[in-house]
């Protein structure tokens, strides 16, 4: 079978694209598409909302601008929660091949000493182009603030933020370490240098810290301080003794931050007996503490060495979710040490979702829609009048064929104007 994807990005040139001939240019129609209900529809947009959904063949009025969706599935556009694009696509230079978590990092702290500005600005740029192709308009990526980064990751990422706008959405993440013990001044000044560069959230990984609980309380209070959203790198490890997101839940609610933290990873949540897990669930539910599960990652990087039934390497996602806590889910790395494969695409971190955690098809779609925007602190996404026209038209024709499936054919829609276009040819001998 041959196939070959042709896209579309914004800055690129439209194949047959046309300009539309009405004098309202802020409507445009998404003609026939098809809904999670089964429902074929038309979806007016107005701007950057949507405007109307009626029954398929009605919308259109003489000189709209329409997109024939053709019976593509249309649902909510994906959210990418935790992305590292300052590290992406550098796995055939700097390689991991023991695959795990502290050769990885090993890794990373070469690689900062020659990765170089214009060069990350280019391959993040590269990394979130492919995030929209796959759906996604919001994207959150963390920024390595480290002494050997010199302040390169948040500087370029500013700039890809510039660059990508009207594409899609960026929050970026100043991932700051050590903020404790010897070498804290250096950290803490980083991280300054990072706010300055226009940071969005202050992150970090308490669990590698001299002092946690030090730690946490520093991060809250200089996010408090600059009115930004906390996310943390919490417990990636498998070690049943390292614990602490009852202490971040305690700090949360203690600095006023309750909804405004996220906790990414928490992998030795999951070795907690099963009645741990819930009670910590209902503790980070009620100080309103997100948590973002990177299955991909967690599973290539983890449990080295174990060859007996090794642990999937994830928090006790149902006890999480019985207990009201939203979760999220996202790629994480991509072709870098941390993952040396790895694709943008957020239907195959769904796919990751059913498979490991068992997962329902709709917490799947939810954890890289609904409960990924919650975590970013953007609005929801309905398809229905008033809603930000935040929108993904897939070749399926069901939320579960499109994460089987994972389509390549997609039509992405960020603020009520396509922004990416990506189709396929296919042929198979004896058609
Ligand atoms: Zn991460």
């Amino acid at each position: 079978m041959n196939q070959s994807p042709q896209t579309w990005l914004p800055g690129d040139h439209q194949p047959g694209s046309h300009t539309p001939s009405s004098a309202d240019d802020d409507r445009l129609v998404l003609a026939d598409g098809v809904l999670a209900s089964g429902v074929r529809a038309d979806v007016v947009l107005r701007g950057s909302v949507v405007a109307d959904v009626v029954p398929a063949g009605q919308a259109r009025l003489t000189g709209d601008e329409v997109v024939e969706l053709d019976g593509r599935l249309l649902v909510p556009a994906f959210v990418e929660p935790h992305a590292h694009l300052d590290k992406a696509l550098i796995a055939d230079t700097f390689p991991n091949p023991a695959g795990d978590l502290n050769s990885a990092i090993e890794a990373i702290v070469d690689a900062w000493a020659t990765l170089t500005v214009e060069d990350t600005i280019t391959r993040a740029v590269t990394a979130a182009r492919k995030l929209v192709m796959s759906g996604v308009t919001a994207i959150r990526t963390h920024a390595d603030v480290i002494p050997e980064n010199d302040s390169k990751s948040p500087e370029a990422l500013a700039e890809v933020k510039r660059r990508l706008r009207g594409v899609c959405d960026l929050q970026v993440v100043a991932m700051a370490y050590p903020l404790t013990g010897s070498d804290s001044a250096i950290g803490r000044l980083a991280l300054d240098k990072a706010i300055g560069w226009g940071a969005d959230v202050v992150g970090g990984a308490p669990h590698l810290e001299h002092d946690p609980g030090a730690a946490l309380a520093f991060i809250l209070a200089t996010a408090s301080e600059h009115g930004l959203a906390v996310d943390l790198h919490m417990d990636e490890v498998l070690d049943v003794s390292v614990q602490h997101l009852a202490e971040l839940a305690r700090q949360t609610e203690q600095s006023g931050m309750e909804g405004k933290v996220t906790a990414s990873h928490c992998v030795s949540h999951g070795l907690l007996l099963p009645e741990e897990q819930r009670e910590l669930g209902r503790i980070l539910a009620s100080s309103g503490v997100s948590v973002v599960t990177l299955p991909r990652t967690n599973l290539f990087i983890q449990a080295r060495g174990v060859e007996q039934a090794p642990p999937r390497s994830l928090p006790g996602l149902r006890a999480l979710l019985d207990s009201g806590v939203t979760v999220a889910a996202g790629a994480d790395n991509v072709q870098d040490p941390f993952y040396t494969i790895g694709r943008s695409d957020p239907l195959e971190t769904a796919t990751f979702l059913m498979a490991v955690a068992h997962f329902t098809v709709d917490e799947a779609f939810g954890a890289v829609t609904s409960g990924a925007r919650h975590t970013m602190g953007l609005d929801p996404i309905r398809i229905a009048a008033g809603s930000p026209a935040e929108l993904v038209a897939v070749r399926a024709s069901s939320i579960r064929e499109a994460i089987a499936e994972q389509p390549v054919d997609r039509i992405v829609i960020h603020r009520g104007k396509v922004v990416a276009r990506t189709s396929t040819e296919s042929w198979v001998a004896g058609e």
